[in-house]
């Protein structure tokens, strides 16, 4: 925050902080991060425990989870998704678990060309 914000909202020092941006969610797939190569373990969705309550959706850092309206079930993204496990994590009903890319035919470590 400014120092001309602090002064004026009178913030004490040691609890201003530095100034940031907003930076907008993408709008669309980006062909130039395919960040589903760095990948190593891949979250794997038990749908008889997915409530729908979109947190995958909204803390990936990669919008690799999205809701598909006419299955009415949550669907995962493997070019961009980086297996970091966030959405394992934030699930509330441990409907993510991760596994290992090497025990899917088309696991990342296999293919002959990356994403
Ligand atoms: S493992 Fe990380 S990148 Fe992949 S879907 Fe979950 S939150 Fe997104
Ligand atoms: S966070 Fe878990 S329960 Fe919520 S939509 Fe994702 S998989 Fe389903």
């Amino acid at each position: 925050m400014s120092p001309m914000y602090c002064e004026k909202f009178r913030i004490p020092k040691h609890l201003e902080i530095a100034d940031g941006a907003v930076v907008p969610a993408p709008v669309g797939e980006q062909p130039m991060m395919k960040t589903g190569n760095w990948r190593t373990e891949r979250p794997v969705i038990d749908h008889e425990k997915c409530t729908t309550c979109l947190n995958c959706f909204a803390f990936c850092p990669d919008s690799s989870w999205h809701f598909d309206e006419k299955s009415e079930k949550m669907v995962w993204n493997p070019i961009y998704c980086k297996g970091c496990r966030v959405c394992v994590e934030v699930c509330p009903v441990d409907a993510l678990r991760l596994e290992n890319e090497l025990n899917f035919k088309g696991g990342v470590a296999r293919l002959d060309k990356p994403y």
